[in-house]
């Protein structure tokens, strides 16, 4: 299947930096980008070799599909749970493990089918999800949220997560949904060895991901550790979140959340740590210097009261910076291109308006989320690159005026709009604001019943 996207606004990256490209076409050949440019060099390329469509793409702002780096797809489930609406992240947390223990495989699945839909319908095309919640009694596997992926059509990093440490030895989640450590280990090398595709353009690969300090023992840590590099795969969790996780760790093993995870091997190239709000300028140093990747995810810090982040500095530092929504349960919502606003006026609070560029802002959410999760594949638009595209409407009365002057910054700084299209991997998932593949009504109609049931 040939397809030339005619005469757009396509938004890409130039030698590291975004660059607004206009009256430029895009010919996507099966799942890659397999031309661009000008689009009157393009209509002579097509007319030498047609296209099975074109399709005019002259009212359409074309960007590389968003990367989502954190996500936690199963706790659309109990977003705005009422209990839980003012709660920091340790209470909060206390109280939806109660609920989360009653998850079982089809709950998960049908969540995660929640969860990936919206991502979709907000222009996030590869997304990482982070599963920790294994507890032994029920049936819970990665396969719910593959399968979900699968169906839906997203590019995903499924996470392998871990939690072995519960309260009657010093954690937070109760002992119901902890796991026993060589039970994890054997599930991870299980879904690495059924799941997980190392090569370029792969729609599914799998990251290992012990939860945080406060649910996991050091021995997971570094045994999870090993396993990842073996195997050659990614490192995930969760680290600085909040001030009492800063304090457990204190209290507990008597030094900060990073010189934790630097003991137990925990800092490289191949890790990437989400949240990171409570860094000094030597914990940015180092993350730096050891290519340790950040997800940032500016809403949950604001919705749990976490903390600004310090992206500004880690950004002038050269530490490598995605953007996450994370959990629906933090977040209460799954767009990307919400979490761009959200990432640049957080850091103007906190810093002034000139803390962060629509520009900069746009680069976390593409490039930097591709630098994240090791695929320099994605997170740009050119020959050869697999074909995820995200197509806004130039005539969206949210932009008007806006992309007289500035499309990119359109995107960032005004109500964020919805994509209009979606491809991933070449194929096409959201037409006109719709899902291709499921109907999204009946799928919301049915998970609200589900739902109920975890209040
Ligand atoms: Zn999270």
């Amino acid at each position: 299947m040939k397809t030339c996207f005619r005469d757009a606004t396509v938004i890409l990256h130039r030698d590291d930096r975004p660059v607004v490209l206009e009256h430029h076409s895009i010919v996507v050949e099966d799942a890659l980008v397999a031309a661009l440019g000008p689009a009157g060099d393009i209509d002579r390329l097509v007319a030498s070799a047609p296209p099975d469509q074109i399709l005019d793409a002259s009212r359409h702002i074309i960007v590389p599909g968003l990367i989502n780096t954190h996500h936690h797809l199963f706790q659309s489930l109990t977003r705005c749970l009422q209990p839980v609406q003012t709660a920091p992240l340790f209470e909060w947390l206390t109280q939806l493990y109660q609920r989360w223990q009653h998850l079982d495989y089809e709950t998960h699945k049908l969540a995660a089918q929640v969860s990936i839909a919206e991502l979709l319908l907000g222009g996030c095309t590869t997304t990482s999800d982070h599963h920790y919640l294994f507890p032994p009694a029920r049936d819970i596997r990665l396969e719910a949220v593959l399968e979900a992926a699968d169906e839906l059509g997203i590019r995903i990093h499924a996470c392998r997560g871990s939690m072995s440490v519960g309260q009657s030895k010093g954690g937070l989640p109760p002992d119901s949904c902890a796991e026993d450590e060589q039970r994890v280990l054997a599930d991870c090398e299980r879904v690495l060895d059924r799941f997980h595709d190392p090569r370029p353009g792969s729609m599914r690969r799998i990251d290992l991901a012990p939860c945080a300090p406060f649910n996991v023992s050091p021995e997971l840590l570094v045994d999870t550790a090993m396993l990842a590099r073996q195997r050659g795969v990614l490192l995930h969790t969760h680290a600085a979140e909040t001030l009492d996780e800063e304090r457990y760790c204190l209290d507990r093993f008597g030094c900060r959340p990073i010189e934790y995870l630097r003991r137990h091997h925990w800092l490289g190239p191949d890790v990437y740590l989400a949240h990171c709000v409570h860094l000094n300028a030597e914990e940015i140093e180092l993350l730096a210097r050891t290519r340790t990747a950040v997800a940032h995810c500016p809403s949950s810090n604001m919705r749990l009261g976490s903390g600004p982040p310090p992206i500004r500095d880690m950004l002038d530092r050269g530490v490598v910076v995605g953007l996450g929504v994370d959990g629906s349960s933090s977040n209460d919502g799954g767009s990307l291109t919400v979490e761009m606003r959200q990432s640049l006026l957080l850091q103007r609070v906190v810093r002034g308006a000139g803390a962060m560029t629509p520009a900069e802002a746009f680069s976390m959410a593409t490039r930097g989320g591709a630098a994240v999760l090791g695929r320099p594949e994605l997170g740009n638009i050119e020959p050869g690159c697999p074909a995820d595209l995200v197509l806004y409407r130039a005539d969206d009365i949210a932009l008007a005026g806006a992309v007289a002057h500035d499309p990119l910054a359109a995107l960032v700084l005004c109500q964020p709009p919805r994509p209009d299209r979606v491809l991933v991997h070449g194929r096409t998932v959201v037409v006109d604001g719709r899902l291709t593949r499921v109907d999204a009504g009946a799928l919301a109609e049915r998970f609200n019943t589900v739902a109920r049931r975890f209040r």
